[in-house]
C-alpha cells in the first residue's frame, strides 16, 4: 500500500483501475467490507449565512482494518460498475435513517436536514423507491428531513422514468438536490421537468471565484436560474471568508466546505453542534 493524503493509505490506485488483478481483489475486498461492516458515515455540516447549521452531507469512508481509512473516490466507481453500490447505497440509507431517528429526541439536531448521496445504478433500480420508503418507515423517520443527492449526468438519460422515481418520492416529502451542477449540459428547459429543491454548485466553481471572472460568471448564472426556477442553491468546498461572501452578495445563502467543517464521523459533529448553539 503507498501512502497518501494524511492519514490514509491508498492501496486502491485510480490509475490503476485496468489491472484484473487489483479490480478483482478489490471487489472481494468490498463485498468483505460490507459483510463486516467496515464502511461508516462521515457528515459534514451546511450552514446559512449566519453560521447556523441546517443539514448535513452524509459521506461514506471505509475503515479499512489493515489500511485504515478509505476515502470514496478509492472504491465508489468500482463499487458502480459491480453493481455493488446497491447494497452499500442501502447500508448509507439504512444508516442515516437511523440517525435522523436519533437526531429527533434532541432539540439541536431534530430539524437537521440529512443529504445523502444516490449513485445511478442504485436510482435506476426497479426497487429504489420502495427501498427509500422502506428505510423511512423502519426507522420512523420525516421524509421532509432526508434529501437525495443526484447529479445531473445521471438523469440526462431516462427523463420519464427520473421524473416517475423522484415523483414518488416526492409525495411522501423526500427531497431532491442536483449536485455538482454546472459540471454537466442541463438546460433550462429539462430542469424545469424535474421535482427538485435544490441546486448545489460544484466546489470547481467555487474554488476560484474570487480570481477567475468566467467562474464568477458561471456563478451568477448558476444562482439566477437557480432562483428562476424556484430552487434553493448551496455552494459546496467553500474555504475562505471571501468566497463565501462573493457567494452571499450574488444571493446565495447556503454553504458547505472547510470553512464550516470537514467531514467528521458523528461525534465530533455533535460537538460541532454544541459548539455552534453557544455562540
Ligand atoms: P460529493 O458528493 O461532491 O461530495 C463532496 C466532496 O467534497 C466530499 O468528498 C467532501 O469531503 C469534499 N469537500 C467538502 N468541502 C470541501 C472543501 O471545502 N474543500 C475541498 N477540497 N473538498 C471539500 P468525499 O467525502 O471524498 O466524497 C467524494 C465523492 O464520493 C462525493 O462527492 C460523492 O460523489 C461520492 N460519495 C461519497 N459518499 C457517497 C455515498 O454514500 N454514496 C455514493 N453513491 N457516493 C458517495
Ligand atoms: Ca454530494
Ligand atoms: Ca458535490
Ligand atoms: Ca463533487
Amino acid at each position: 500500500a503507498k501512502k497518501s493524503g494524511r492519514n490514509t493509505l491508498r492501496f486502491f490506485d485510480p490509475k490503476m483501475q485496468g489491472s484484473i488483478n487489483t479490480r478483482v481483489a478489490l471487489e472481494r475486498e468490498l463485498r468483505k467490507a460490507l459483510d463486516s461492516q467496515q464502511f461508516r458515515l462521515h457528515y459534514q455540516i451546511q450552514v446559512d449565512s449566519s453560521g447556523l447549521p441546517f443539514g448535513v452531507e452524509a459521506l461514506i469512508r471505509w475503515l479499512h482494518p489493515e489500511r485504515g481509512l478509505v476515502p470514496p473516490f478509492e472504491f465508489i466507481s468500482l463499487a458502480e460498475e459491480t453493481g455493488l453500490i446497491c447494497p452499500i447505497g442501502e447500508w448509507v440509507l439504512e444508516t442515516a435513517c437511523k440517525q435522523l431517528k436519533l437526531w429527533e429526541r434532541h432539540e439541536l439536531t431534530q430539524d437537521l436536514i440529512m443529504s445523502v448521496n444516490v449513485s445511478a445504478k442504485q436510482f435506476y433500480q426497479s426497487d429504489f423507491v420502495v427501498k427509500v420508503l422502506e428505510a423511512i418507515h423502519r426507522h420512523d423517520v420525516n421524509p421532509s428531513l432526508l434529501k437525495l443527492e443526484l447529479t445531473e449526468s445521471m438523469l440526462l438519460d431516462k427523463i420519464e422514468d427520473t421524473i416517475s422515481t423522484m415523483n414518488a418520492l416526492k409525495a411522501v416529502g423526500v427531497r431532491f438536490s442536483l449536485d455538482d451542477f454546472g459540471t454537466g449540459y442541463s438546460s433550462l428547459q429539462y430542469l424545469k421537468r424535474l421535482p427538485l429543491n435544490q441546486l448545489k454548485i460544484d466546489r470547481s466553481f467555487v474554488r476560484d471565484i474570487a480570481v477567475d471572472s468566467s467562474d464568477e460568471a458561471i456563478v451568477s448564472t448558476i444562482i439566477a436560474m437557480a432562483h428562476s426556477l424556484n430552487l434553493d442553491v448551496i455552494a459546496e468546498g467553500v474555504e475562505t471568508d471571501e468566497q463565501k461572501q462573493i457567494l452571499l452578495n450574488k444571493g446565495c445563502i447556503h454553504y458547505q466546505g472547510y470553512l464550516f467543517g470537514k467531514p467528521v464521523p458523528i461525534e465530533q459533529l455533535e460537538v460541532m453542534l454544541k459548539q455552534d448553539c453557544l455562540c
